[in-house]
Protein backbone atom coordinates (compact mmCIF):
# COMPACT_ATOMS: atom_id res chain seq x y z
CA UNK A 1 0.00 0.00 0.00
CA UNK A 2 1.14 3.52 -0.88
CA UNK A 3 1.00 6.42 1.53
CA UNK A 4 1.63 9.75 1.10
CA UNK A 5 5.65 10.40 2.63
CA UNK A 6 6.59 7.89 -0.14
CA UNK A 7 10.87 6.63 -0.04
CA UNK A 8 12.58 5.76 2.98
CA UNK A 9 13.98 8.83 3.35
CA UNK A 10 12.65 12.37 3.60
CA UNK A 11 14.55 14.31 0.94
CA UNK A 12 14.09 10.96 -1.34
CA UNK A 13 13.42 12.99 -4.83
CA UNK A 14 12.09 9.11 -6.02
CA UNK A 15 14.42 9.31 -9.18
CA UNK A 16 17.88 7.49 -8.21
CA UNK A 17 17.21 6.60 -4.65
CA UNK A 18 18.18 3.47 -3.50
CA UNK A 19 15.27 1.80 -1.77
CA UNK A 20 12.63 3.86 -2.77
CA UNK A 21 9.37 2.70 -2.53
CA UNK A 22 7.96 4.86 -5.75
CA UNK A 23 10.59 3.38 -7.85
CA UNK A 24 10.03 -0.59 -6.82
CA UNK A 25 6.25 0.39 -7.04
CA UNK A 26 6.40 1.76 -10.95
CA UNK A 27 8.71 -1.65 -11.43
CA UNK A 28 6.74 -4.02 -10.20
CA UNK A 29 3.21 -2.44 -12.18
CA UNK A 30 2.12 -1.80 -8.42
CA UNK A 31 2.05 2.43 -9.54
CA UNK A 32 1.18 3.25 -13.26
CA UNK A 33 3.76 6.05 -14.55
CA UNK A 34 0.95 8.01 -15.61
CA UNK A 35 -0.74 8.36 -12.20
CA UNK A 36 2.68 9.06 -10.66
CA UNK A 37 3.08 11.76 -13.56
CA UNK A 38 0.26 13.51 -12.36
CA UNK A 39 1.00 13.44 -8.60
CA UNK A 40 4.44 15.17 -9.65
CA UNK A 41 2.69 17.52 -11.59
CA UNK A 42 0.19 18.29 -8.83
CA UNK A 43 3.29 18.93 -6.65
CA UNK A 44 4.86 21.37 -9.22
CA UNK A 45 1.21 23.18 -9.12
CA UNK A 46 1.39 23.07 -5.18
CA UNK A 47 5.03 24.62 -5.00
CA UNK A 48 4.06 27.23 -7.38
CA UNK A 49 1.40 27.81 -5.63
CA UNK A 50 3.62 28.27 -2.22
CA UNK A 51 6.12 30.65 -4.20
CA UNK A 52 3.11 32.25 -5.77
CA UNK A 53 1.63 33.13 -1.62
CA UNK A 54 5.31 34.23 -0.34
CA UNK A 55 5.46 36.40 -3.41
CA UNK A 56 1.91 38.04 -2.50
CA UNK A 57 3.36 38.15 1.36
CA UNK A 58 6.69 40.45 0.54
CA UNK A 59 4.55 42.57 -2.64
CA UNK A 60 1.94 43.34 0.72
CA UNK A 61 5.17 43.96 2.75
CA UNK A 62 6.87 46.12 -0.29
CA UNK A 63 3.26 48.09 -0.04
CA UNK A 64 2.82 49.00 3.35
CA UNK A 65 6.55 50.29 3.05
CA UNK A 66 5.78 52.36 0.89
CA UNK A 67 2.95 53.44 2.75
CA UNK A 68 4.80 54.32 5.70
CA UNK A 69 7.27 56.24 3.12
CA UNK A 70 4.21 58.40 2.20
CA UNK A 71 3.17 59.19 5.50
CA UNK A 72 6.62 60.64 6.80
CA UNK A 73 6.87 62.60 3.31
CA UNK A 74 3.15 63.93 4.04
CA UNK A 75 4.68 65.00 7.98
CA UNK A 76 7.71 66.73 6.02
CA UNK A 77 5.91 68.83 3.95
CA UNK A 78 5.90 66.14 1.14
CA UNK A 79 8.20 66.06 -2.08
CA UNK A 80 9.64 69.42 -3.00
CA UNK A 81 8.92 70.35 -6.50
ZN1 LIG B 1 11.24 7.82 -2.96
Amino acid sequence: MIKDGFGRFSDCQHKSEPDCAIIEAIANGELSKERWSSYLQIKREVKFADDKAGFLLDKSKRNKSIAQLSRQNKKNGGFKK
